[in-house]
């Protein structure tokens, strides 16, 4: 049993945490910064430990202030959330070092994954399919480079084996500018990722994003649950995702996410994560894997029943995953708008005091947020403040469901991006399901 967990986050997914410890009896330590002591769930919970000022490096990024803060309070295990230390190889090492249980996979596991090359080569091992690209890193052999520029065919992309967030990557349309892209991308990497190494790929013109969600325990069970589309994307960050992903067969998805929890049994995977692929003319490519829990979780729990964040700590407890893939059923379709606070036109940032808030509701209406009246959004953070999910029979009405439910959500005195939902849930390609990755930004020029 799990007595006392810290939750090493903030915002929504804190309160997410928070939320699922209660209901299972564990006891909870929120640690924070100092910006964010109105936090909800700080509020909520059993303890409270302000580790740092407002900024995240020496508050949320500092692992010796979190490791502390579980010392001082008795607790047994650390949840990370997303972002900040969840894929911290590091981190999750310390933690364990230092005696607590880390809620996700092994250190190793997480160290194999975070590098693209290697997550790439155990992928292929496991039989996942991947972009067709260079095996290993590039060489400085530059007539070997130019080679394998031809034998994959442009354009190619060259990417770097520790980039993250969208960045060490560029594409590469003609061989004249091969060799030139090789060495930007190269220093770009070194400054930015302290790894060198880059690798080529097959650059997909139009693609999908489209993700299978993953569980697996210490016992050597694991199971997928099924893919989440998230092909509306503004610089490579997901604005609306679903459940299921629009036109994708049963045995597809069977195929695919069997691939994947048998590549998590190959590589000992413990607990949530996510095997990112891109999707092209009836092929999946796998391009990377996240070893954590992901904001988009929600809609996979809906359309499958499943509390994704109750499995993590019982898988951290040691316990069996609580089903197996037969009982695992697809029901419904489910979508989520993450809401910002930014301008919906410009996309800069709108920190601030939220005067008045009023929260959508109804049937098949769910809303994962921190915020609440008289909350000051701080400047600090990420400007994602809650996401609204709506899950229904259909996607024509869980679209439906969501436009009303935008309709009805009242966010006041700071700027939200939720006219720009309001828009693309209008736009009738989004609305056949007609996406790639660029279809936003291409619409917002
Ligand atoms: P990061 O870790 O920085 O998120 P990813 O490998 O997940 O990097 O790639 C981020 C995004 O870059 C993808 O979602 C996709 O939009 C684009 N991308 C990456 N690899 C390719 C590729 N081979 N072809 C086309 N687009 C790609």
């Amino acid at each position: 049993m799990l007595s006392k967990v810290v939750i090493a986050n903030r915002g929504e997914i804190a309160l997410r945490i928070l939320r699922a410890c209660r209901e299972m009896g564990i006891r909870t330590v929120a640690v924070h910064s100092s910006a964010d002591r109105d936090l909800k769930h700080v509020r909520l919970a059993d303890e409270s430990v302000c580790i740092g000022p407002p900024s995240s490096v020496e508050s949320y990024l500092n692992i010796p202030a979190v490791i502390s803060a579980a010392e001082v309070t008795d607790a047994v295990a650390i949840h990370p959330g997303y972002g900040f230390l969840a894929e911290n190889a590091d981190f999750a090492e310390q933690v364990e070092k230092s005696g607590f249980i880390f809620i996700g996979p092994r250190p190793e596991t997480i160290r194999l994954m975070g590098d693209k090359i290697s997550a790439i080569h155990a992928m292929k091992q496991a039989g996942v399919p991947c972009v067709p690209g260079s095996d290993g890193p590039l060489t400085e052999d530059e007539q070997e480079c130019i080679q394998l520029g031809r034998d994959i065919g442009y354009p190619v992309i060259i990417k770097a084996a520790g980039g993250g967030g969208g960045r060490g990557m560029r594409v590469v349309r003609s061989e004249a500018e091969l060799l030139n892209s090789i060495s930007l991308t190269r220093n770009e990497a070194a400054n930015a990722f302290g790894n060198s190494q880059v690798y080529m790929e097959k650059f997909l013109e139009n693609p999908r994003h489209i993700e299978f969600q993953v569980l697996a325990d210490e016992h050597g069970n694991a199971v997928h649950l099924g893919e989440r589309d998230c092909s509306m994307q503004r610089r490579h960050q997901k604005v609306i995702e679903e459940a299921p992903a629009p036109g994708l067969t049963p045995e597809m998805r069977a195929q695919i996410g069997g691939r994947c929890a048998q590549a998590c049994r190959d590589i000992g995977y413990r607990g949530a994560g996510t095997f990112e692929f891109l999707y092209e003319n009836g092929q999946f490519y796998f391009i990377e894997m996240n070893t954590r829990i992901q904001v988009e979780h929600p809609v996979t729990e809906q359309i499958t029943g499943i509390d994704l964040v109750r499995e993590q700590l019982r898988v951290a407890m040691g316990e069996p995953l609580s089903f197996t893939q037969d009982q695992i059923e697809f029901r419904g379709h489910a979508i989520e708008c993450r809401i910002n606070a930014e301008d919906p036109k410009t996309f800069m940032p709108c920190p601030g005091d939220i005067t008045r808030y009023h929260a959508p509701g109804g049937p098949g209406v769910r809303v994962d947020t921190h915020i609440y009246s008289g909350y000051r959004v701080p400047p600090y953070y990420d400007s994602m403040v809650g996401k609204v999910i709506t899950f229904s029979d259909s996607r024509e009405s869980a679209l439906a469901r969501m436009s009303v439910a935008l309709d009805e959500m009242i966010v006041e005195g700071i700027k939200t991006n939720i006219p720009l939902h309001q828009m693309l849930l209008k736009d009738p390609h989004f609305q056949r399901g007609e996406l790639n990755i660029h279809y936003l930004e291409n619409k917002l020029k």
